[in-house]
């Protein structure tokens, strides 16, 4: 029963391929074709996915049946054969897709079923965003669409498959404290190598070739000086309300040069106090804002403001180098960058937290020397939650050896909270791989 209803499966799926192939769509059938590939590795994500687009597909048969019977009739041509052999069709993409939900399919598919469910979300919202920003964006997002276009479905299958991998070696915490640095720094590594060789000439790897500078205080800045152009603003809200302030721990291109350089310091990372913490980014987010509308109402060449802004920039860029380096801890993020201070505080306005079991707390202090954040002082473990400059990171959880430390988030346990936040946050890192480009 299982082999026969697993060949059904892979059966419907190739002829969702066909279908595919049938419209001219050549990298959308070998995305497809490809999917049941991912049934050899008996994972339990990869039942859920194929389940999915079967179930799907059954529904895009239904539409496509519908549509076809219409234009027969429309023409007065004979309609009922047709419609049988689509009705089947349909039924056995359904019939198998639904099979692959039940119990015998878990049993054969038994690896890292504990993975199975982020796993699936997390492949399913990086279909669903990229196929979402490459029908909506006006140029290609993708760059395998700007070298052959319509290639973009081998892209997002590719990213798909890599959140899938990534969430479920991330839910482990330990790896994630391991990971967490390596993946943002490949991010950070990528968007800039597409920038450098884009200004060399290689345009196609700039995403519109209306540069900007890529310094985080612009986000708000740029903005008021331009008096428009609100798309990394509203980039960076969306982030922020989706993840809180996991921005700043996982998705900023200048974040990770940060990280890098305060794990070349000294450990455990120097707690920075709140006057820098609050007090020294409050600073600059009024020099930034300030700055930006001043120059506005001066009428200063954007050429001016521009070197001005890559000066705040280079500032930024020498804490990072010669400050965090010192300390061991992120300087820049929590003492300079304005927008880690708009992020820390936006962030309150989702519910995502970190906490800790005050009864499984010894006060060890473990954690607070994984913290780079200046998050983890002994008043704040004493209140059971870190202070505002957390950003979610979740090297805390991965360091302290009594499970003290948990995400938290209303109606979840501790264990769900913590695999959904991941599932998102994965989701838009592997998003951001694809599409982040200047
Ligand atoms: S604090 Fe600024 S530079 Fe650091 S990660 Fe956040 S936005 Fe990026
Ligand atoms: S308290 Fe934990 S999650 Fe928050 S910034 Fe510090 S190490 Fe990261």
């Amino acid at each position: 029963m299982t082999t026969l209803m697993l060949t059904l499966a892979v059966l419907s799926q190739f002829v969702l391929a066909a279908h595919a192939l049938r419209q001219g769509d050549w990298f959308l059938c070998a995305a497809l074709a490809a999917l049941p590939l991912s049934l050899l590795t008996r994972r339990g994500a990869a039942r859920l996915v194929v389940a999915t687009a079967l179930l799907l597909g059954a529904g895009q048969w239904a539409v496509t049946g519908v549509q076809f019977v219409q234009l027969r009739l429309a023409f007065d041509e004979p309609w009922l054969r047709m419609a049988l052999i689509l009705g089947v069709v349909c039924s056995l993409c359904f019939a198998s897709g639904l099979w692959l939900l039940g119990e015998r399919a878990k049993a054969a598919f038994p690896r890292q079923r504990e993975a199975e469910i982020p796993q699936t979300a997390a492949f399913i919202l990086v279909i669903g965003l990229l196929a979402l920003a490459r029908a909506n964006a006006s140029v290609p997002v993708l760059l395998t669409d700007r070298f052959w276009p319509g290639s973009g479905w081998l892209e997002t299958l590719g990213l798909g498959a890599y959140a899938a991998w990534l969430v479920g070696r991330m839910l482990d915490a330990r790896t994630h404290k391991r990971l967490r640095p390596r993946i943002w720094a490949l991010f950070s590594a990528l968007f800039f190598a597409q920038l450098a060789l884009g200004l060399g000439g290689f345009q196609d790897l700039l995403m519109t070739g209306r540069l900007h500078l890529p310094v985080p205080a612009l986000i708000v800045a740029g903005p008021i000086f331009r008096g428009g152009g609100l798309f990394m603003p509203i980039l960076f809200a969306s982030t922020v309300l989706l993840v809180g302030p996991a921005w700043c721990s996982h998705l900023c291109y200048i974040g990770a040069w940060d990280d890098a350089s305060s794990r070349l310091g000294p450990k455990p990372p120097r707690v920075l106090s709140r006057r820098w913490t609050i007090g020294g980014r409050l600073a600059t987010l009024l020099l930034a804002c300030g700055g930006a509308l001043g120059l506005r109402l001066l009428d200063v060449p954007p050429l001016t403001a521009v070197w001005l802004a890559a000066g705040f920039g280079l500032i930024g860029v020498g804490v990072m180098f010669f400050v965090s380096r010192r300390l061991g801890a992120m300087v820049h993020c929590t003492a300079f960058c304005p927008m880690g201070l708009v992020g820390n505080v936006l962030g309150k306005l989702v519910p995502w937290r970190m906490r800790i079991r005050l009864d499984h707390c010894t006060r060890c202090g473990v954690c607070a020397r994984a913290c780079r954040y200046s998050a983890l002082t002994p008043l704040e473990i004493e209140a059971g939650r870190p202070g505002l400059s957390c950003t979610l990171c979740g090297d805390c959880v991965g360091a302290c050896p009594h499970d003290a430390m948990h995400y938290r988030f209303p109606g979840l346990s501790a264990t769900t909270a913590r695999a959904a936040f991941l599932t998102l946050v994965v989701a838009l890192h592997a998003v951001f791989l694809g599409v982040a480009r200047i």
